[in-house]
């Protein structure tokens, strides 16, 4: 691959393999996977419940180690930094959306939203007022000052949306970003990331079940017990293949 080329990777994954567990009940979830991430692209990783998908988005995060293989996130080779050097790393340069959302109840959304340029030294008022932008954008303009517990499971998703796109990060993670939105606030979410990905030069890796986005992907790469078994660049020429919108929902 060219310098050029691999300019243009936001996560380069080459022959990551991981296992959990001990002695007999060992399992090995990501078998010397490989996966090209690519900026300017939406990413789809899709495949049954329990291939690894979940696993793979969170090594590429920095949340959880690999066992063996490369690893190159922005430039940077993961598996040579300290945690506490990936922490700081993903603090400025990667957004990434958990399922389960991980908001902090006695926030506002507004300050959910503000943490993350607070640690990266905004100050409070330039914090806030990007927040506010942000959430008018994924359409919770009015509501922010509630408490996530304040809010619907399809809000309280946007929030961490919000959140992972305040600091315009080079490389957005999220797991299952669609799940609990109706039609129109997939929709709006779809907008906002494709927006990010092309405008911006910036990499979206998404983990979904949800056939109604998988035209929003450039690129959908499927996996099947422990590795990536087809890839496919979609365009209006190569629409998402039919035997992909079936695979096993959660
Ligand atoms: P997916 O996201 O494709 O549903 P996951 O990556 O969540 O799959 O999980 C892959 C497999 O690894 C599953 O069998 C799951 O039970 C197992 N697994 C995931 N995390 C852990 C963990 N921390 N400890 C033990 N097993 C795990």
């Amino acid at each position: 691959m060219s310098k050029a080329e691999t300019g243009r990777l936001a996560a380069h994954v080459k022959g990551i393999s991981k296992s959990f567990g001990d002695g007999g009940a060992r399992l090995q979830v990501l078998k010397e996977i490989e996966l090209e991430v690519r900026r300017g692209d939406i990413t789809m990783l899709v495949g049954p419940s329990g291939c690894g998908k979940t696993t793979l988005i969170s090594i590429i995060a920095g949340t959880l180690k690999a066992d063996a293989g490369e690893l190159q996130v922005l430039g940077q080779d993961l598996r040579k930094m300290s945690t506490a050097e990936i922490t700081r790393f993903r603090a400025q340069h990667i957004g990434f959306i958990f399922q389960s959302f991980n908001l902090i109840p006695t926030l506002s959304c507004v300050e959910n939203v503000s943490v993350p340029l607070l640690i990266q030294g905004v100050s409070a008022s330039k914090a806030e007022k990007r927040a506010k932008e942000v959430l008018d954008q994924v359409g919770l303009g009015e509501r922010t000052k509630h408490r996530p517990s304040q809010l619907s499971g399809g809000q309280q998703q946007r929030v961490a949306i919000a959140r992972a796109l305040v600091h315009e990060p080079e490389l957005i993670i999220c797991d299952e970003p669609t799940a609990a939105l109706d039609a129109k606030n997939g929709h709006v979410v779809m907008e906002l990331f494709e927006h990010v990905a092309r405008g911006k030069d910036r990499a979206v890796l998404i983990v979904t079940h949800d056939n109604r986005i998988f035209h929003h992907a450039n690129r959908i790469a499927n996996m099947d017990d422990g590795r990536v078994v087809e890839i496919h660049d979609v365009d209006a020429d190569n629409p998402p293949p039919e035997h992909l919108k079936h695979v096993e929902r959660l």
